[in-house]
């Protein structure tokens, strides 16, 4: 599932488009007004988490990638195509993604401080809401969106080895200054991530994301799905320490 990060990263790739007015609309997106799309004007592009947010004057196009989502620029996949704009200088296409039109001011549908990426992202807000709910697991509290929008499951399982935190951890029982670092993690490892995207070095350097051994201990990675999220994690039995309560 594409994070944050690699949003950002589609984000920029369509910048080119800005100030391009829509020539042709198409797909079996439902929902979607293709003919009246025609002729509107690209005014600014954002993004929420993972939603992408191509704005145009009177509504914006609101797209989730999804589990299984796919774009392709200035070129077209065999799936399904959901929706794809064709601009002057060159077409986007989506596959397997969520398109929705937002007709509402984005800043009363979205909370941007909520956003690990946004210049407005507010720690001590998640970490309250990550204060309330001491019970659950901390590979489920930071996929929450409404806690960590734009989290997926690659900085979940890098930013808990990197504090040596185990998945399973209750987030009740993780040191208080742990979680603190953790939910600034989220932030700066995000922009990391976008680095990593920008200059090409995504695959080698995850550290344990898909990875076999630790690079810390070189004993293998556990590969498991904890949790009510139901997503894998990967982590190190010898150094990620497991915080459960005794009660
Ligand atoms: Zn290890």
């Amino acid at each position: 599932m594409p994070e944050g990060p690699q949003i950002i990263f589609l984000k920029e790739q369509l910048e080119p488009f800005i100030e391009q007015e829509i020539l042709a609309a198409k797909g079996t997106a439902k929902n979607i007004p293709y003919s009246d799309l025609r002729g509107k004007v690209l005014t600014e592009i954002k993004t929420f988490g993972k939603e992408l947010l191509l704005c145009f004057p009177a509504f914006t196009l609101r797209l989730h990638l999804m589990l299984f989502g796919k774009y392709a620029i200035n070129h077209q996949s065999k799936r399904e195509l959901q929706l794809g704009l064709e601009f002057v200088t060159g077409e986007v296409n989506f596959y397997a993604c969520d398109c929705r039109l937002i007709h509402e001011s984005l800043d009363k549908v979205y909370d941007w401080s909520t956003d690990v990426l946004h210049p407005t992202f507010d720690s001590d807000k998640a970490l309250e809401k990550l204060f309330r709910q001491p019970k659950r697991l901390i590979c489920d509290a930071l996929l929450d969106q409404k806690i960590l929008a734009g989290v997926g499951n690659g900085i979940k399982n890098e930013i808990l080895f990197r504090r040596h935190i185990h998945p399973a951890s209750l987030v009740g029982q993780i040191p208080e200054a742990d979680l603190i670092y953790l939910v600034r993690d989220c932030a700066s490892f995000s922009a990391e991530y976008l680095s990593w995207k920008q200059e090409g070095t995504e695959k080698e350097s995850w550290q344990v994301y898909r990875q076999n051994t630790c690079p810390r201990d070189q004993v293998p990675l556990r590969k498991e799905k904890i949790g009510k999220s139901g997503r894998s994690c990967y982590y190190c039995e010898k150094c990620q320490i497991l915080y459960l309560s005794n009660s």
